[in-house]
C-alpha cells in the first residue's frame, strides 16, 4: 500500500511515496530491473520529488537487507495467529456479534496505519492486549513465546479482574499516567477503537446515557495518557467531539 514517507528530519509526512511490505514476485522482478529498492520500505519507481517538501531534507535511497524485515513480519504473524486462536470462541458485544479478534487487529491497524507506529513490541502488545484479561493466557506463556518486553506491556494494560467492576474502571484512571510509554500507546489505541465501536456498532442495549458515561470515563483515562502520541490523541479528541454531537 503506497503511503507518504515521513521525513526523518522534520517528521512531516511529505515527500516521496513508498510501499511497505514483503517483496513479492513482481517486486523482485522490478528489483532485478533496478526499478525498486527492496527492504521493509520499498521506494516507488519514478518518484520525481526526492526532497522533503517541508524542510528540504534530501531523501537518501538506502538499500537495506530484506531479511530483518521478513523476520519481523514472521514474528507479527505468529502474534496474530496466537491471539486469533485464543479469542476464537469470543465475540464483541455489538449487534452482529463480530469476531473478537477484529478488535485487537483494529488496534494494530490504527497504530500502524493511522499513527505510523512501527515499534514491533507495541504492535504485538496491541494484538495481544486482551489475551490475559479475557482468555486463559498466562504471563508466562507470553514471555516464553514473545519475550519479556511484549508480555510486560500486555500486563500493564490488563485489568485486575479480582476488583469489582467500578473499582477496575477507577483503577484504569488512576494507573494511566504511571504505565510505560508503550503501554500508554496501546491503551490510546484501545480507547480509540472502543469509542469508534460505540459510535458505529455499540454493544446491544446500550442507552444514550450509558454511551455518554463510557465516553466520559474514556476521557478521564486518556487524561493520564497524554503527551504520548500526538496523532493518536488527535484521533481520540475527534471521536470525543463526534460523541458529544451524536449522543446529545
Ligand atoms: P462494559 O465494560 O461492560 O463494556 C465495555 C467494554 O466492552 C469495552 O471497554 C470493550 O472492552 C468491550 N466491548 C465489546 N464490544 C464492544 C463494542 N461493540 N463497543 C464498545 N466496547 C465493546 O461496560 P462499561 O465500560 O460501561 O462498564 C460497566 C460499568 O457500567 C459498570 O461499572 C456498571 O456499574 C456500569 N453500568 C452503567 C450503566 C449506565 O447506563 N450508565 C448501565 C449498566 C452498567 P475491551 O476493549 O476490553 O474488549
Ligand atoms: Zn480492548
Amino acid at each position: 500500500m503506497p503511503r507518504k514517507y515521513i521525513c526523518p528530519s522534520c517528521k512531516m509526512k511529505t515527500g516521496v511515496n513508498i510501499v511497505y511490505g514483503m517483496p513479492g514476485i513482481d517486486l523482485w522482478e522490478q528489483h532485478e530491473r533496478g526499478e525498486v529498492a527492496l527492504g521493509g520500505c520499498i521506494l516507488e519507481p519514478n518518484q520525481p520529488d526526492r526532497r522533503c517538501l517541508a524542510c528540504g531534507h534530501e531523501w537518501q535511497i538506502v538499500r537495506r537487507s530484506e531479511e530483518p524485515d521478513l523476520f519481523m513480519l514472521a514474528d507479527l504473524i505468529k502474534v496474530v495467529a496466537f491471539a486469533a486462536n485464543k479469542h476464537k470462541n469470543q465475540r464483541r458485544k455489538d449487534h452482529e456479534a463480530s469476531p473478537y479478534i477484529n478488535h485487537p487487529i483494529a488496534l494494530a491497524d490504527v497504530l500502524a496505519n493511522e499513527a505510523f507506529v512501527t515499534d514491533l513490541n507495541i504492535l504485538s502488545a496491541a494484538i495481544l492486549h486482551d489475551t490475559i484479561e479475557d482468555t486463559e493466557t498466562t504471563e508466562q506463556e507470553l514471555i516464553q513465546l514473545f519475550g519479556y518486553r511484549i508480555a510486560s506491556i500486555v500486563l500493564e494494560v490488563t485489568d485486575d479482574k479480582t476488583l469489582a467492576k467500578e473499582d477496575r474502571k477507577l483503577a484504569q484512571i488512576q494507573h494511566a499516567s504511571h504505565i510505560s510509554v508503550e503501554a500508554k500507546t496501546v491503551k490510546l489505541a484501545d480507547k480509540i477503537c472502543n469509542l469508534r465501536d460505540i459510535i458505529s456498532s455499540p454493544p446491544i442495549g446500550w442507552s444514550l446515557e450509558r454511551k455518554q458515561v463510557y465516553f466520559k470515563w474514556a476521557e478521564d483515562v486518556v487524561a493520564g495518557l497524554r503527551g504520548t502520541n500526538a496523532r493518536l490523541e488527535a484521533i481520540f479528541d475527534g471521536l470525543v467531539l463526534k460523541g458529544y454531537s451524536d449522543f446529545t
